[in-house]
């Protein structure tokens, strides 16, 4: 890492000293953030890009309201899906044709599970991780279930995957960065162990992609999928993307034929004839106004690299994690992220009994975390608008809440729809 000045941090003067340093700062800057707000969640939805609202609304006013029907080749509508595929794709450490923006990560689990299914026809397992997130598992459980065959999902905690790796293994079904814990894998190592017992592999990046640096095609991943509104900013309920090797393309078959992934949509012929690359897993029409907001996104990410991104990253984990390990220990919070920087992905997980009070007192304190099922506090970290001061602000109010019981107050016990 690059040499800061006062590093670790010991004091507020000495964050907002690593501000003025910050190479980042400037990245900050071209983010809308609401006043006196300290934002710890943008790994669930990413914060607002200043230039977002003008594009959008230029796509809106200028290319639907006056380019109509002729936008989808004038205005480059038509290859959306691709065009932004490969931005993502250079994120991701992906080649040119191996990404394309469809869909939720949910259905394009759907697609991937069940194609990597197909290319290892002898097979019958899914094997996943015990805890990960739960669409990806009641995807893969649905999917069993509709094949029926003897098709297994197998969920495993994850020191034993690489050991339950067999010969009836079809896919390895993981995500890069546990949403609850932030704890993560080693891609190219489970990669490689997968292959070496035959079995294919989908990582779903919806927590590492424009956070981590990433290597998929060095790493030899068969497939992979990611959310657009994470740490990927594109907006509340952005599409996501899927990438599919290169070699595997010609082979892939996707169970929902849709007119978009055949090889002439406008020819409309009655037979279904899968499209050459990428664009087979497109299903229907690409949500236009999403895509948008998303490459709008994408752009901004790709002017800094990812690596000085995950520096800073590391650089607030740790820093709240000292804190917390030094000051907060003793009001029963524990910190479930790794301690160790190569095996955590950008956020800080604290487990209590009492979390989801106390992730409502932070919220009214305006420090804006999220709570997760049953009792784990994230502090998600976004590096490109996040600053260390934020981050020492953060404790210093947590702390707060800790010792005056803050969190006791009546009105923080109510759970919300949405947390
Ligand atoms: C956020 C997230 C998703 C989101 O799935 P959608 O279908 O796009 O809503 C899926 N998987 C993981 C691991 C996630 O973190």
């Amino acid at each position: 890492m690059t040499q800061l000045t006062a590093w670790p941090p010991r004091t507020r003067a000495d964050c907002l000293a690593l501000d003025q340093a910050d190479p980042l700062a400037a990245l900050r800057r071209r983010f809308a953030l609401p006043p006196r707000t300290i934002y710890l969640d943008g790994n669930s939805l990413g914060a607002l890009p200043r230039d977002t609202p003008a594009h959008l609304a230029a796509v809106v006013r200028e290319q639907w309201g006056r380019g109509l029907i002729r936008s989808w080749p004038a205005a480059g509508w038509i290859d959306a899906p691709r065009r932004v595929g490969d931005k993502i794709g250079r994120l991701i450490g992906a080649r040119r044709g191996e990404v394309v923006v469809c869909d939720s990560v949910s259905v394009n689990l759907y697609k991937l599970l069940a194609a990597a299914l197909r290319l290892r026809p002898r097979r019958r397992t899914i094997l996943c991780e015990a805890g990960d997130f739960p669409t990806d598992r009641y995807i893969a459980e649905g999917l069993v279930d509709r094949l029926g065959d003897g098709y297994r999902l197998r969920c495993v905690a994850p020191t034993r995957l690489a050991a339950a790796l067999d010969r009836d293994t079809a896919v390895l079904l993981l995500s890069h960065v546990n949403y609850r814990s932030g704890a993560m894998h080693d891609l190219a190592g489970l990669t490689a162990a997968a292959h070496r017992s035959g079995t294919l592999v989908l990582w779903d990046l919806s927590h590492s992609a424009g956070i981590v640096p990433l290597r998929l095609a060095a790493a030899e991943v068969d497939f992979a999928v990611g959310c657009g509104y994470k740490f990927l900013n594109g907006g509340p309920g952005a599409p996501a993307f899927a990438y599919v090797a290169r070699h595997l393309q010609p082979r892939l078959v996707q169970p929902l034929h849709g007119w978009f992934g055949h090889a002439r949509p406008f020819a409309f012929t009655a037979d279904y004839r899968p499209a050459a690359g990428i664009d087979r897993l497109l299903v229907g029409t690409a949500p236009i106004l999403g895509l948008a907001a998303l490459e709008s996104a994408i752009d901004l990410l790709l002017q800094v690299p990812i690596r000085q991104l995950r520096e800073k990253s590391l650089r607030l984990s740790t820093l709240l994690i000292r804190r917390i390990q030094g000051e907060l220990q003793h009001y029963g919070l524990s910190i479930v992220t790794p301690s160790h920087q190569a095996r955590r992905g950008s956020q800080v997980s604290l487990r209590h009994r009492r979390a989801w009070p106390i992730c409502q007192a932070l919220i009214a304190a305006g420090v804006i975390t999220d709570f997760r099922a049953p009792d784990v506090l994230r502090f998600g970290l976004a590096p490109a608008y996040l600053r260390y001061v934020d981050a020492w602000d953060a404790i210093t109010r947590l702390r707060r809440i800790m010792r005056t019981e803050a969190w006791r107050d009546r009105q923080y016990a109510r759970r919300s729809r949405v947390t």
